[in-house]
């Protein structure tokens, strides 16, 4: 049939956290008011200094760059991970793309073969595993448990090697636990990692945003033994609320980075000129609306666990990083809702939408069944209400 649409598509879910951004943007329109703990997307404005700076790039940049990134930005990231993650790649070695998603996207296409197995620790972000199973590939997930802060063990991720294990992917802090590896935790990986002769791919989008002291430590300056074949990911987004400006990168063996050439400069050429100029002026600017917005996050998460914890039927286990929490409601289950009785996180999420206005993410496309991803970029008052609220539709719930 001429009109068939492509196969490929048909193993591929959409993404979740997208869909119920879109979901609680359709009930906000019908005057309803929502409170967004649904998309992962910090609610502070782009720093100043950035918007000038790009407003300043709208003179000069409107022609085509480099394809994977000006020179002058691919060097501030190297300038930028020396300063914060303590090693120091070099310009050849890092490829910008669209948005980290993006760039994840592009080192699926560039690795993953049919039948390829890549190592995926749950709970993990919903796109990982579709990424893989675009190109045919296989996601081994690793299950974890809140009881060891959703970290993975060496044990755990020995037993999920193969001879067909091509990657394995640490997002640290993690989407959606919140979980980070101390540096004993990535010691302890390593020499499995080594073993295991895999690409690593080190999801790192999340790690400036770590609370109570907690160090950020970078596999790639603990390991350098593994630096020919680990793949560092990471972007604007989260760190300078950026989330629009859509530019994120990887470091990579400059072998892989130039397979990223060859993919950009068959797809999307270059990103947005001048959205890499202020991206360039984020990573070089000043630190202090980073550390604000640390500060924020840091009391936001505090209100939002114990407001979580504080409601009968939900525990929430205090996430080191990133600005997830991740409860696990089961205790909800029974309730019920019109005609049905929730039964999954998926339920409990439609219901505290339906009965609070509340959006957040249900756990199953997580790999996490039994409990629901709250993002807690928002305000501490808004947290505080969504949550009472919550907390009296529990106590006068019907089972
Ligand atoms: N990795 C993780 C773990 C994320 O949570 C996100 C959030 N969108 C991304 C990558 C992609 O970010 P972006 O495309 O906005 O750079
Ligand atoms: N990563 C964020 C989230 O998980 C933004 C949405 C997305 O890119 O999926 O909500």
């Amino acid at each position: 049939m001429p009109t068939a649409l492509a196969q490929r598509l048909d193993a591929i879910a959409p993404s979740a956290t997208l869909a119920m951004t879109a979901k609680a943007a359709e009930l906000r329109a019908t005057g309803r008011k929502v409170f967004a703990f649904g998309v992962g997307e910090p609610d502070f404005a782009t720093p100043e200094h950035v918007r000038e700076a790009a407003a300043r790039a709208l003179a000069t940049s409107s022609h085509y760059t480099h394809v994977t990134g000006t020179q002058s930005l691919r060097q501030a990231v190297c300038t930028a991970t020396e300063r914060d993650r303590g090693w120091a790649p070099t310009p050849d070695q890092v490829s910008v793309g669209v948005g980290a998603k993006h760039v994840l996207f592009n080192l699926a296409l560039a690795l993953v073969d049919p039948g390829d197995e890549v190592i995926v620790p749950a709970p993990y972000w919903v796109s990982y595993p579709e990424q893989v199973r675009l190109f045919g590939g296989v996601p081994r997930f690793v299950e974890t448990s809140a009881e060891d802060g959703f970290v993975m063990s060496p044990e755990a991720l020995r037993a999920a090697l193969s001879p067909r294990t091509k990657a394995i992917v640490l997002c640290t802090p993690s989407n959606p636990s919140g979980a980070a590896y101390s540096r004993a935790e990535l010691e302890a990986l390593i020499p499995v990692l080594e073993e295991s002769g895999a690409w690593i791919i080190v999801d790192e989008i999340y790690g400036e945003l770590v609370y109570d002291g907690f160090e950020h430590v970078s596999l790639a300056r603990i390991a350098p033994s593994l630096r020919d074949r680990l793949i560092v990911v990471d972007g604007v987004s989260k760190t300078y609320a950026m989330t629009g400006w859509r530019i994120g990168w990887c470091i990579t063996p400059p072998h892989l980075a130039r397979q990223i050439l060859k993919v950009q400069g068959q797809s999307t050429t270059n990103p947005t000129a001048v959205a890499q100029a202020a991206a360039e002026a984020a990573l070089l600017g000043p630190r202090d609306t980073v550390r604000e917005m640390r500060a924020a996050f840091a009391a936001r998460r505090a209100r939002m666990v114990a407001g979580l914890n504080a409601i009968p039927g939900v525990r929430c286990p205090l996430p080191r990083g990133a600005f997830y929490a991740l409860p696990e409601v089961t205790g909800l289950y029974g309730i019920r809702h019109g005609e049905k009785v929730l039964s999954s996180a998926d339920d409990v999420t439609l219901w505290q939408l339906d009965t609070c206005g509340i959006a957040a993410v249900a756990g199953e496309p997580f790999g996490a069944p039994g409990r629901v991803r709250f993002s807690y970029a928002t305000s501490e008052s808004v947290i505080e209400e969504a949550l009472s609220l919550l907390a009296d539709a529990v106590r006068s719930a019907k089972r």
